[in-house]
């Protein structure tokens, strides 16, 4: 299975200059935990989870440029989700975005799509 056939479309996006706030209403009211970051073409600038913007409260930070990860862990949608599995595992992180050769963000791909997934086989 390719992640292709997994991955979330169309994925909910932010930039550098939202507002914490804003972020985190998005994750609250679409119920999810990771929110790619892009430039105005789509292209990966960095990812946010509700975690960083905890971090962002607790450490009275209000710029999401101060509280995203800028070194992402990506997947791409040709590759397999066994592969996107252990890189998962390896890096301790939960939500992959899936880029394309352009770096430009086509979909995320999370550890609960593939739980999903898992579970539907046994
Ligand atoms: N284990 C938890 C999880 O799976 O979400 C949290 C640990 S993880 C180390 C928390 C940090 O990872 C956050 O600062 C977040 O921005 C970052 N992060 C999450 N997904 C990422 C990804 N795909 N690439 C790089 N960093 C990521």
């Amino acid at each position: 299975i390719l992640v292709r056939e997994l991955e979330s479309k169309p994925v909910i996006v932010t930039h550098p200059d939202e507002n914490i706030k804003d972020v985190a209403r998005k994750l609250v009211e679409n119920n999810i935990n990771h929110i790619p970051v892009v430039d105005e073409k789509g292209v990966l600038q960095g990812i946010v989870t509700s975690w960083d913007i905890a971090d962002a409260v607790a450490k009275g930070k209000t710029s999401l440029r101060d509280v995203m990860t800028r070194k992402v862990i990506i997947a791409r949608e040709d590759e397999p989700v066994e592969v996107v599995a252990r890189r998962i595992d390896k890096y301790d992180i939960s939500g992959l975005p899936i880029v394309d050769s352009n770096n430009k963000v086509k979909g995320i791909i999370t550890a609960e799509d593939i739980s999903r997934l898992v579970g539907k086989k046994m």
